[in-house]
């Protein structure tokens, strides 16, 4: 059984976005190719969901301006413009996507003590999402990974793939991905690499 997790293809992290990630929104057509190509059993998304006074946001720490480092539960924190705020615009899912296709979408980040860049466990790898349970339920054996942004919370989600569900198959569609910097995608991509994750384009995604 075979699964497709799209990771925050949210408004905010699209251009126009409160934390845009550049060309974010260029995704979204592949994405609805990946939804719509009936290759996938399962489809999931996450959506990141923060309180107004989410910890992770540089608003809730006086003095720090977005994109400092701060610290939050006594660890270091990249600080973030406010964004994807529960009710939001900049929290929907991006309005062309076809999320009627989409069999459960998982909201993440409520708790504003920490944050959750992983759809599997927040940055403490304390708190779990449930996704893992999931998707073993529904005998998951292969998952594919694309969305915003490769260089956090995709990066993050897919080696939270690896670790949790060793006898997965994950792989991630590099083009139907963004990050927020060349230097922390090249990283990612590294990364990934070296836990067995399969880097793949959309191309060979449709093609099986
Ligand atoms: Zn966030």
């Amino acid at each position: 059984m075979k699964a497709l997790l799209l990771v925050d293809i949210q408004n905010g992290f699209c251009p126009g976005g409160n934390l845009a990630v550049p060309e974010g929104d260029e995704i979204v057509t592949l994405a609805n190719q990946l939804i719509g190509s009936g290759k996938y059993d399962l489809i999931v998304a996450s959506q990141d969901w923060h309180p107004a006074d989410h910890g992770s946001f540089a608003s809730s720490h006086p003095g720090k301006n977005p994109f400092e480092i701060g610290t939050l539960g006594g660890k270091p924190q990249m600080l973030w413009p406010d964004h994807c705020v529960q009710g939001t615009r900049d929290a929907e899912l991006h309005p062309e996507l076809r999320t009627a296709e989409i069999d459960l979408i998982l909201q993440k980040g409520e708790d504003r003590s920490i944050d959750s860049y992983s759809a599997f466990r927040d940055n403490a790898q304390d708190a779990h999402t449930g996704l893992a349970e999931f998707l073993k339920e529904r005998e998951i054996t292969e998952l594919d990974i694309c969305g915003l942004a490769t260089d956090y919370c995709v990066r993050f989600t897919a080696l939270d793939a690896v670790e949790l569900m060793p006898s997965v198959k994950v792989r991630f569609i590099e083009d139907a991905s963004r990050g927020i910097t060349p230097d922390g995608v090249e990283a990612a991509i590294t990364e990934m690499r070296a836990e067995g994750i399969e880097i793949i384009t959309s191309e060979e995604a449709l093609a099986g």
